[in-house]
């Protein structure tokens, strides 16, 4: 299925549009924001699946690899955070395997949950004596808050806003503003366009495109519909009512290898690891603060 006329297009995340085209091809194209850096990307196919984990990758090397660098980043956050705040009242928010929460669970002072829309990913948690938020009965995306013990203090994101249609990140981040009074803390972590990768797969992307379709997840669902710039994440949150307080990077792959499944096999995927770290790190992490609640002053 070929993707329609390229229409003129808004950057979703700084409005502007001043945007250029970076690729296209029947199955992607990728648009580029002249003020903010940020990419967006429209996908061809797009297959509607009642559980995502039924279309994600679960190559044993795969899992393995991604497990090993998601709780690295897991520790890494959770320090990180401890300078700022209490360890208490936590929600993963979009947890998947609950990698994190494991994590967290060893250094929180108070309650911690997980929530995702994926019916397998709130079964391992509960297998593993993990609170976990059920969906709306009439939205499987989105926490019935009344299911948990607790109001969220702080809400984890990490890897799920790219994978949202546009528009939709700016319109989750303020809901949860809107629907959490508890809330005042907000830990976002994204793919960036700065990282080696995304460089090189960008460079080598009309010779040898696999790497650029593989970043942007072409063919899985849900796929990645946004690459942040450093900037573009920044206005993201900002634009949602929350005041960054920390940014920092972090290198998103610790084996090359064991990510494609053409190249598991190949000895010295850890080397490569290395390697790519000496270049710019691949993933861009914010700490915000929820900024001054005007709406509910106004309404008072
Ligand atoms: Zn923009």
């Amino acid at each position: 299925m070929a993707l329609g006329p390229t229409q003129p297009r808004h950057c979703p995340i700084c409005g502007s549009n001043v945007t250029q085209p970076e690729y296209v091809s029947a199955s992607l194209e990728v648009d580029r924001c002249a003020d903010c850096g940020h990419r967006f990307s429209h996908h061809a196919e797009w297959r509607e699946t009642s559980d995502y984990y039924e279309h994600t990758p679960q190559r044993a090397r795969f899992v393995s690899s991604l497990q090993y660098t998601r709780r690295r980043q897991a520790r890494v956050m959770l320090s990180r955070f401890a300078r700022l705040g209490e360890l208490s009242d936590w929600l993963d928010f979009g947890c998947g395997r609950g990698w994190f929460l494991e994590e967290a669970r060893t250094r929180a002072s108070g309650p911690i949950a997980g929530f995702d829309s994926s019916v397998i990913s709130r079964s391992w948690l509960r297998q593993r004596g993990i609170l976990a938020a059920e969906p709306l009965t009439d939205d499987p995306f989105w926490p019935d808050w009344a299911s948990l013990p607790f109001s969220p203090r702080i809400v984890s994101l990490l890897d799920v806003v790219e994978h949202l249609a546009q528009g939709d990140a700016e319109r989750l981040l303020r809901r949860l503003r809107e629907e959490l009074p508890a809330l005042e803390w907000l830990l976002l972590k994204v793919p960036a366009s700065e990282g080696i990768l995304y460089r090189i797969a960008h460079a080598l992307r009309n010779a040898f495109p696999g790497l650029y379709l593989q970043l942007h997840q072409v063919g899985t669902s849900p796929a990645h519909h946004h690459y942040f710039s450093h900037q573009s994440l920044q206005t993201l949150v900002v634009n949602a009512g929350y005041v960054v307080v920390d940014l920092m990077v972090d290198h998103d792959v610790d084996n090359v290898f064991h990510r494609s499944a053409a190249l598991e096999r190949l000895p010295g995927g850890e080397l490569a690891g290395r390697l790519i770290r000496i270049g710019p790190a691949d993933s861009v992490i914010i700490i915000a603060r929820v900024g001054p609640r005007v709406e509910a002053a106004a309404r008072a």
